[in-house]
C-alpha cells in the first residue's frame, strides 16, 4: 500500500505580498496529521487564472489523489477558483436551487437585499457535491475523482478565510478523507520538553528509536523542544512514545502541556500555590503569557513591570545600595527584587527578571543578552545568570520560558 498523496494549493495575491499568514496550510497540515496523513506537496499563487489552472494541472500530473484549493470562492471578479477549475476539467456550472436557497435565507436573516453577483455562489460545477459553509455564504465543492475522469484526484475547493475555512474542513472534508480506504497511514505523536538543549534531548531518545518502524524529529523553539515521532502503527507508536516520556523524566512536560509557562499555572493550580511576577526587560511578557492561559486568575496575583530603577527601589524596595553597588542588572538585584516581591505581595511563589534585551545598552562587562532571573517558592530561591542569544525579541522571549523553567527546578 502507499500513502494518500495530498496537495493543497493556497490562492491569494496577499499570501504572496506578505500581508497574510498562510495559517490555512498549517492548520491543514495538523488536521490531517491527527488522521494519519500528510500533505504530499504545497504550493501558493496568486489570484490568475493561468496560475490556478498551471499548478493544478502540475499536481494532477504529479499523480496526487486529492487535491485541496483554498481561496478565491467569493462573489467578487478576483475570485476565479471555480469558474477556472471547471473550465480545466470541462464541467458545467449549474444553478444549485439548494445553495439559492441557503443565500437567501443568509440574507434575509440580516434584513438586507441579497446582491445579484452573489448568485454566482450558486453556481455549482456539474456532479460536485456542496460542503456547507456554516459560518459564511460561499459553499465548499468536492469533486469525487470518479465523477469526472477515472484517471483524476478528487478536487475540493474551500473558502480563504481562516474562519470558514476550519469548520467547513473538520466537519466536511475530514470524514470524507477518512472514507477513503486502501492507503496507508502515518501516525504522529508529539513530547514537549523544556530545560534541555535539542542535541542532547536527541542524545537521550535516539538510541531507542534506530532500526525500528519508528521515525523521529526534532524542533526547537523558544517554548519547547518538540520530540515528534512517526510510525504506521498508532498502539506500537503510544508504548514508544511512553517509554522515551520516561527517558526523558522531568524534561519531558505532561500530556497536553506546551510548554513551561503552563506547567507552571498548572502546578500551581494543583498545589493551590499563588503567583507573582516582577518584570523589567521583559516589559510584562510573563504576565501576558500566564493570563494567556484561562482559568489563571486561580492562582495569578499580578506582576510589576519596573523597568527602571527607581520603580526597582520605590515598588520593589531593592536597596539603593544594591543598584549603585552591583548595578540593576546583576545576581543581588535579582534576588532582592524576587524576595521582596513574595514577601511584599505575599504569594508563594514569584519570578523576578533583569537584564539587557538590546539591541543598545550592551558594555564589554554587561553584554546584550546578559539577563539574571531569580525564581522563589517559599523558602527555596534560585538565581541564575543566562547569556541569551538574539535580537531584542528573541532574547525577550527566551527569558519568559527560561524563568518559567528555572521556578520548575523548585518543583522537585
Ligand atoms: P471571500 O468571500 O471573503 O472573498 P474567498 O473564499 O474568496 O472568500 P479570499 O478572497 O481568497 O477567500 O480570501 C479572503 C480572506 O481570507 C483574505 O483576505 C485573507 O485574509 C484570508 N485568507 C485567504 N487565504 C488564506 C490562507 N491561506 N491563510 C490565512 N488566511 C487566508
Amino acid at each position: 500500500m502507499s500513502q494518500l498523496k495530498i496537495a493543497v494549493i493556497c490562492i491569494g495575491d496577499e499570501l504572496l505580498k506578505g500581508f497574510t499568514v498562510n495559517t490555512n496550510l498549517t492548520d491543514i497540515g495538523s488536521e490531517l496529521l491527527q488522521l494519519g496523513l500528510i500533505i504530499n506537496n504545497a504550493s501558493v499563487i496568486p489570484d490568475t487564472t493561468e496560475m490556478i489552472q498551471n499548478s493544478t494541472t502540475n499536481m494532477v500530473d504529479s499523480g496526487m489523489d486529492v487535491i485541496i484549493l483554498t481561496g478565491g470562492l467569493g462573489p467578487t471578479v478576483d475570485d476565479l477558483t471555480k469558474e477556472t477549475i471547471a473550465e480545466l476539467f470541462k464541467l458545467k456550472l449549474i444553478m444549485s436551487e439548494k445553495v439559492v436557497a441557503t443565500l437567501k435565507l443568509y440574507w434575509n436573516n440580516r434584513n438586507r437585499s441579497m446582491p445579484e453577483a452573489v448568485l454566482d455562489q450558486a453556481l455549482i460545477p456539474e456532479g460536485a457535491e456542496i460542503l456547507p459553509n456554516d459560518v459564511g455564504t460561499a459553499p465548499g465543492l468536492l469533486i469525487h475523482a470518479s465523477d469526472h475522469h477515472p484517471r483524476l484526484p478528487a478536487i475540493i475547493l474551500l473558502p480563504g478565510p481562516p474562519s470558514e475555512m476550519n469548520p467547513m474542513f473538520k466537519n466536511y472534508v475530514i470524514p470524507y478523507l477518512s472514507t477513503l480506504k486502501g492507503y496507508d497511514k502515518l501516525f504522529t505523536n508529539t513530547i514537549y520538553t523544556t530545560g534541555l538543549p535539542e542535541s542532547i534531548i536527541e542524545e537521550k531518545t535516539l538510541p531507542l528509536i534506530k532500526n525500528s518502524i519508528f521515525s523521529i524529529a526534532y524542533c526547537a523553539s523558544p517554548e519547547a523542544v518538540k520530540v515528534y515521532i512517526s510510525s504506521s502503527d498508532r498502539d506500537q507508536l503510544n508504548s514508544k512514545t511512553d517509554e522515551l516520556r520516561e527517558r526523558l523524566g522531568e524534561f519531558a512536560l505532561h500530556q497536553g502541556i506546551t510548554d513551561s509557562i503552563q506547567a507552571v499555572v498548572n502546578y500551581c493550580k494543583q498545589h493551590d500555590l499563588t503567583l507573582s511576577v516582577a518584570e523589567s526587560c521583559t516589559g510584562g511578557l510573563i504576565a501576558a503569557a500566564i493570563t494567556d492561559i484561562p482559568g489563571a486568575s486561580q492562582i495569578f496575583k499580578g506582576g510589576v513591570v519596573s523597568y527602571s530603577n527607581e520603580w526597582k527601589n520605590q515598588i520593589l524596595h531593592v536597596s539603593e545600595e544594591t543598584i549603585n553597588k552591583f548595578g540593576a542588572v546583576s545576581y543581588e538585584c535579582a534576588e532582592e527584587m524576587v524576595t521582596n516581591l513574595c514577601n511584599y505581595y505575599k504569594t508563594d511563589l514569584g519570578i523576578s527578571i533583569t537584564g539587557i534585551a538590546g539591541p543598545a545598552g550592551g558594555t564589554p562587562e554587561k553584554p546584550v543578552g546578559l539577563i539574571y532571573i531569580g525564581a522563589k517558592l517559599n523558602d527555596k530561591i534560585v538565581i541564575k545568570q543566562f547569556n541569551l542569544s538574539g535580537d531584542r525579541n528573541r532574547v525577550r522571549q527566551r527569558t519568559v520560558y527560561a524563568a518559567a523553567n528555572l521556578l520548575k527546578t523548585l518543583f522537585l
